[in-house]
């Protein structure tokens, strides 16, 4: 098995031009050796009807001497390398090359064995090389008369042979340059790829913003070299990514722990009351919460980057998981003076996973109660009208600015006002539910306007999974 790409695209561009050339040599053969047999039966025909017609003027001249009308004809007679004949049938009255007299009578035989055809080109296949023969039968004084033209095949085998000779000096010598010349084409042709081979062997994860330069290269190694860099595109942007969450994760993980170790430092530091104590455990506790919901957030959003999240696919009813995820919000509503309505649906059934729609829903149900004020209203509530299931989470709360709502479903992106609020999440809740939503083949959007409420929609085919 040859590895070279090179030598295995000559090899095969050889091989093929081999078998054509000797195709083509064969066929050039056979029409060279047709032509040369047509155009000496052509010759022959016109021997033998020129030494009909003078033999019936001399049998006119000599009063039906047949033997005597031969003769003279054939003294006069100029000819090129054939033997001309005169026959009665049975005998040969006479002939230019007197060697072949067999098989004139054979061949006189034959043509009159062959019927009434006047002139007749047989092969007679006498000598080494065959020969071919024109014979003319003519009615002289009440006797049938046969002429015949013959020559053997030697001149036309022998210019065949040179023939012969000329191609296999010329076929070996033909194919022997191509070979260089194909293998010299592939060798410059693929000189690009050793380029970009060496190119990519010095691209890490520390320049991963390098991309190959194809040159001049032909298209199909520039189709190449752009599939390459569009690799190393999405490469460079997935480990910008990781950077990047690595970077909000530890910045994240930072401040809950600073609060935990201050809030201990602060109640080791002297001596305090039961009630000192009971505090600073409090918001040790609080603090490790939130620390522990945020552990789960990255752990998810990690394994969901692995593609490492089995979805655990059931049939659940929808309205049934909405009224739930309303029950358990129902506690954090009430304490903010928020009015949650959870409009009622006939019974839904959907595919899918029940875990994670459930947190979709309570992610969206809990941002709505967090981000409106007291006295304001969230509304839950299901469309499985049309052929894709919507669930819509509706406030009348804060809202969110134009030029912030495409952000919102970014990791770690939280809008001025959250950041400042001490209850504020991470920035997580909205990627998770884009994540789960999309893992579900679905999609989730936000229609929204500062002070006038949002409402999230998330839109999920019946069949998703
Ligand atoms: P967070 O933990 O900050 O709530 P999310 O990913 O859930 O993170 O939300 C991202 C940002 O989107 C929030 O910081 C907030 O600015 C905005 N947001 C989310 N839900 C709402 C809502 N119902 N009303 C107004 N703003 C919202």
């Amino acid at each position: 098995m040859i590895r070279s790409l090179r030598a295995r695209l000559t090899v095969w561009y050889v091989a093929f031009l081999s078998l054509l050339l000797l195709l083509f040599s064969m066929l050039l053969h056979h029409l060279v050796a047709q032509a040369l047999e047509r155009r000496l039966d052509e010759s022959l025909s016109v021997e033998a009807n020129t030494g009909a017609a003078l033999l019936a003027d001399e049998f006119q001249e000599m009063k039906g001497n047949a033997s005597v009308a031969a003769s003279e004809v054939l003294a006069d007679l100029r000819l090129s390398g054939s033997t001309v004949a005169f026959t009665d049938g049975a005998r040969v009255l006479g002939s230019s090359a007197p060697a072949a007299m067999d098989e004139l009578t054979d061949i006189a035989r034959r043509a009159q064995a062959s019927g009434p055809g006047h002139n007749v080109v047989f092969e007679p296949g006498g000598g080494p090389n065959g020969a071919h023969a024109a014979v003319v039968r003519e009615r002289l004084g009440g006797q049938e008369y046969v002429t015949i033209a013959m020559q053997p095949l030697d001149e036309i085998a022998a210019d065949l042979a040179l023939l012969r000779r000329v191609m296999l000096l010329a076929l070996p010598l033909a194919i022997g340059l191509a070979a260089i010349g194909g293998y010299w084409l592939t060798r410059r042709n693929l000189l690009p790829l050793a380029s970009m081979a060496q190119q990519a062997r010095q691209i890490t994860h520390s320049n991963l913003e390098t991309r190959l330069d194809a040159g001049a290269a032909a298209e199909e190694l520039a189709t190449l070299s752009a599939s390459f860099n569009e690799l190393l595109s999405r490469l460079d942007q997935s480990f910008e990514n990781m950077r990047r969450f690595v970077a909000d994760a530890s910045h994240e993980l930072r401040t809950p722990i600073a609060i935990i170790r201050g809030e201990a430092d602060v109640a080791l530091a002297n001596e305090r009351s039961t009630a000192e104590y009971k505090e600073a455990l409090t918001l040790v506790l609080d603090e490790s919460r939130r620390l522990s919901r945020l552990v789960d957030d990255l752990l998810n959003l990690a394994r969901a980057d692995a593609g490492r999240v089995k979805l655990r696919v059931e049939e659940f009813y929808l309205n049934d998981l909405l009224a739930e995820c309303c029950r358990a919000a129902h506690t954090l509503a009430g304490a903010r003076g928020v009015t949650l309505e959870c409009t009622p649906h006939d019974d839904l059934a959907f595919h899918g996973d029940e875990e994670l729609v459930h947190r979709m829903v309570l992610n969206l149900v809990d941002n709505a109660i967090r981000y409106t004020p007291q006295g304001g209203h969230v509304t839950v509530s299901l469309d499985g009208r049309a052929g894709d299931v919507e669930i819509h989470v509706a406030d009348t709360g804060t809202g969110i600015a134009a030029d912030v709502a495409p952000h919102v479903f970014e990791r770690f992106y939280r809008g001025d006002k959250a950041r400042a609020r001490q209850d504020g999440g991470f920035g997580l809740g909205l990627a998770i539910v884009k994540w789960i939503a999309e893992l579900h083949c679905g999609s989730v959007d936000v229609a929204s306007a500062p002070g006038a409420g949002s409402t999230f929609t998330v839109k999920l085919p019946r069949e998703s999974v």
